[in-house]
């Protein structure tokens, strides 16, 4: 049998610290269900990270295994931040990297929310440092 390639929930990741408050964060949002600050590294104008209040690793394991008034208010505050970021007007990208094959470093659940230029036609790329703008 092949192992499997997503680890079990650490505890002491970076954003559960974020979560903790034991690191800080550039915070945009938080509401009972997520929490939303800027990304350390941004690869566009606005790049955003918006993580659910509860130990997830992924979306595939937020939407196994989260109370449904978890996955529905995480959800909806991240669409209320795109707008509260004044991004809907003009557009925006959401990306959630699951595992190696999505390029996932942090495993605590977590959407980026790109705007603030034109994204890259590149479908399902996260923008690179390349595309910075
Ligand atoms: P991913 O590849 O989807 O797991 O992306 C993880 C993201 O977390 C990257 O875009 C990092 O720049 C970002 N990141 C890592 N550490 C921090 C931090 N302390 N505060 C904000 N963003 C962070």
């Amino acid at each position: 049998m092949p192992a499997p390639v997503m680890p079990a929930y650490d505890r002491n990741n970076i954003f559960a610290r974020i979560l903790r408050g034991e690191l800080p964060c550039r915070k945009v949002y938080e509401d009972d269900f997520a929490l939303a600050f800027h990304d350390i590294n941004p690869l566009a104008p606005v790049h955003v990270l918006a993580i659910p209040k509860g130990e997830y690793v992924s979306q595939a394991d937020f939407c196994a295994a989260a109370p449904a008034e978890l996955v529905v208010g995480f959800w909806r505050a991240v669409a209320r931040i795109a707008h509260d970021l004044g991004l809907e007007q003009e557009g925006y990208r959401i990306v959630a990297n699951h595992g190696p094959n999505g390029g996932q470093l942090v495993f605590h659940f977590h959407v980026h929310i790109f705007g603030g230029r034109q994204m890259s036609h590149r479908m399902g790329n996260m923008p690179r440092p390349s595309d910075r703008g």
